[in-house]
């Protein structure tokens, strides 16, 4: 039985991360790998801005480009001797994104977007290959496009799982009897079409528990720059735990509401199969890490997330009607539509509120669908902080500072809308 791996951009900065994630990986030489890698440190927010570029037109895209390609071959030059074969790939990777750039931009944001932002998996998928092999420890190199298949909304492409455990069969399992590992790229998918998507940021994750369910993986591990999963996230609270151990739901609703260890559509596919997950540091890969797994649940300590970018909208009738069931069933619809993420609701007599991710265009799709009817009131830039397993002192540390919007208890999670006064960014908890 095989065991996937998952490598982000953090573990593969550099040339000397490429040459750590190869150390880690020759304590495994002998076992069936299917290894997930992301795009190279930043280079997704880098291709980002190459992608709004080219839809802006002002002539910056290609030289924004070219600055990533040369990342690319630079780190290439420092793992590979010159003249190997990985230098004919990556020209063969980034001609097909110069391609996109000397067409007209295409009227559909998303599509675009998608064909672009493939590069940097692509490109990083081609060098870390490269190296293991050069490092002695034999991989192949699969395109993930040709096995996952994803329907046609793009930047968020939603799995045909039928279409993707098929293909896994027939394409990746006789790779896994070969001798030596399986690598490929992480976020991207393709359509039946053969048209690129992609399955959101962060969405290696993901893919590496795609492959994993399909192929009925012994495990699956996450190699992060941190011990494993933390009771909160060290940049922005002090006195975070490492946790040992999760059940799935607990690991599913923390990561949900902003814990930005694990991308939240990672534990479902593993749950359905109780499959175990591990989280564990890159930097000591010697370290325990955390076991995600079972449904038992432990005694945990208070956990809190952080979710950024929140809207905040405020909804009621026209004519100062109760927002009653038809209404709802009609704005539920609008949500749907648009797949807008949805973090709170509350209601009241004539009012209907929601707590959204920001999604810039979604957000002002949704206002404009329903203004006709609705009058709707709107808050951006708030936080939302979820406390599970909550204890009153750390409440009132976190509520410090912050003026709240809307507050909820449920059973022993609390969750509260929020803007930070400025001068406070670390809560001390
Ligand atoms: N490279 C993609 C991103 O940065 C996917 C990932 O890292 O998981 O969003
Ligand atoms: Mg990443």
């Amino acid at each position: 039985m095989a065991r996937m791996f998952k490598f982000g951009g953090s573990s593969l900065k550099d040339a000397s991360a490429v040459r750590n994630v190869a150390s880690i990986l020759h304590r495994f030489g002998d076992e069936n790998l299917v290894i997930v890698v992301s795009a190279m440190g930043k280079t997704t927010n880098a291709l980002e801005e190459v992608v709004a570029a080219h839809a802006r037109q002002d002539g910056s895209a290609k030289q924004l480009m070219d600055q990533i390609r040369q990342f690319h071959y630079s780190l290439a030059q420092e793992l590979l001797p010159e003249g190997h074969e990985v230098f004919v790939a990556l020209n063969d990777t980034f001609v097909e994104a110069y391609w996109v750039l000397d067409e007209p931009p295409h009227a559909n944001y998303d599509y675009m977007y998608d064909q672009i932002i493939c590069v940097g998996e692509l490109a990083s998928s081609r060098i870390v290959q490269a190296f293991l092999q050069h490092d002695g420890l034999p991989t192949l190199w699969l395109d993930a496009r040709e096995v996952i298949i994803t329907d046609d909304i793009h930047r968020e492409g939603w799995v045909n799982w039928e279409e993707t455990g098929k293909r896994m069969e027939a394409k990746v399992r006789p790779m896994l009897s070969q001798p030596g590992f399986v690598l490929t790229q992480g976020f991207i998918a393709s359509t039946m079409d053969n048209a690129t998507t992609t399955l959101g940021r962060e969405g290696s994750d993901y893919t590496t528990a795609i492959f994993t369910f399909c192929l009925n993986g012994e495990s699956m591990t996450i190699w992060k720059d941190v011990p494993g999963v933390l009771t909160g996230d060290p940049r922005l609270f002090a006195n975070v735990t490492k946790l040992d151990r999760l059940s799935y739901r607990e690991a599913i609703e923390m990561t949900y509401y902003g814990a930005k260890v694990i991308h939240p559509k990672t534990i479902k596919p593993l749950q359905n199969k109780s499959i175990p997950l591990f989280v564990k540091s890159f930097i000591d890969p010697e370290g325990e890490g955390t076991l995600i797994s079972s449904d038992i649940e432990d005694l945990y300590p208070p956990i809190v997330t952080l979710e950024q970018q929140q809207t905040l909208l405020s909804i009621s009738t026209r004519d100062f009607s109760f927002v009653a069931e038809h209404h709802l069933s009609l704005l539920f619809q609008k949500i749907a539509d648009l797949r807008l993420q949805v973090n709170i609701m509350q209601n009241s007599a004539i009012s209907f509120s929601i707590c959204v991710n920001h999604a810039p265009d979604k957000v002002d799709d949704f206002i404009s669908g329903i203004e006709k009817d609705f009058k709707v009131q709107r808050e951006d830039e708030l936080e939302l902080i979820t406390v599970r397993h909550a204890q009153p002192d750390l409440l009132d540390n976190l509520r410090k500072g912050k003026i709240i919007f809307l507050e909820e208890h449920i059973r022993d999670t609390v969750q509260f809308v929020a803007k930070t006064v400025p001068m406070m960014s670390r809560i001390e908890n």
